[in-house]
């Protein structure tokens, strides 16, 4: 497998805006996500818990499914979801807020939903190669090489977005995929008081879910034990507290592009210089890493 992902970020970024054919819905599949973020990447449950330690508890968010037919399903808010023994399975990602982007290979900077740790201006990964960095992304796209499925890196080769996918043999050392009955209690996590989501499920399908609504899945998933749907009360307890007590620089920012963004897919007003010295103010300066340059990753 050989990539080039300089001047890319098509994993990272929601670019339908830019070119909605090519990206796709992102909502595909026999069991569609509830909600419309695009390319979100799921987390171990070792890796939920990583952060948690990091203090980074707000930067997580979970996602429930549409079940498929024949699923087993549980309705809340009068919406069903695909269930495993009554209880509603989800996995957890990263969020994704607006940010001053230009990915894909596109000059123009717009107003695109990226992930909290994506540098605007670098495009690069701020975690990449830390203890942290997912294993969905430091993977991609070798299971959809594997499983002879659709890159992204081929849909923004599709968008205009120059050559990407250089050589698709898949690696030979892949992890365990995210998704099948391996991967219960460890990338997809049943929520064990289904009663208590009453309320919470239509505003995470509305994109409305609050602090308290998201660590409320993060601590489920922490709680989980790998290959059951057992999870464990008081380490949900804490890690729910912990995900709701956190208060990282990456959540600052989240909200601080939340109030500053344009509409969606919207272009900038302010020039590149602009743009530096606002994400500078925005993440940099409030604890952010930085990213090497490209010239470090060759
Ligand atoms: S963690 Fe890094 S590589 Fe993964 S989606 Fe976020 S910015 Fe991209
Ligand atoms: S879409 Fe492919 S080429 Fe683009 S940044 Fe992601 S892995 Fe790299």
């Amino acid at each position: 497998m050989e990539l080039r992902c300089e001047g890319c970020a098509g994993c990272c970024v929601d670019w339908r805006p830019l070119a909605p054919e090519a990206a796709g819905s992102g909502r595909g599949g026999r069991r569609p996500p509830l909600d419309d973020v695009y390319g979100l990447a799921p987390l171990t449950r070792d890796e939920v818990v990583s952060f948690l330690d990091r203090g980074l508890g707000d930067v997580m968010t979970p996602r429930l499914f549409e079940p498929a037919e024949g699923d087993d399903r549980v309705r809340i808010d009068g919406i069903d979801l695909a269930a495993v023994g009554g209880r509603p399975v989800f996995v957890v990602g990263l969020r994704k807020p607006p940010k001053p982007v230009a990915p894909i290979g596109t000059g123009t900077v717009r107003w695109l939903d990226a992930c909290v740790f994506l540098d605007p201006t670098t495009l690069q990964c701020r975690i990449h190669g830390d203890d942290v960095y997912p294993r969905t992304c430091s993977s991609y796209p070798g299971h959809n090489l594997a499983l002879d499925a659709k890159t992204e890196c081929e849909r923004v080769e599709a968008g205009g977005g120059g050559e990407r996918l250089l050589d698709d043999t898949p690696p030979a050392d892949l992890p365990a995929p995210a998704f099948g009955p391996q991967a219960l209690g460890s990338t997809v996590f049943a929520y064990p008081d289904p009663a208590d989501l009453e309320g919470v499920v239509a505003l995470l399908r509305d994109e409305e879910a609050t602090d308290d609504d998201r660590a409320r899945f993060v601590g489920a998933a922490a709680g989980s034990r790998p290959g059951s749907l057992s999870v464990d009360p008081d380490r949900m307890a804490d890690a729910r507290s912990r995900a709701g007590d956190a208060d990282s620089w990456a959540g600052d920012a989240i909200r601080d592009w939340h109030e500053r963004a344009g509409a969606d897919g919207e272009v900038v007003d302010f020039d590149d210089d602009a743009r530096e010295r606002l994400v500078r103010g925005v993440e940099d300066d409030v604890g952010a890493p930085g990213t090497p340059g490209w010239d470090d990753l060759a």
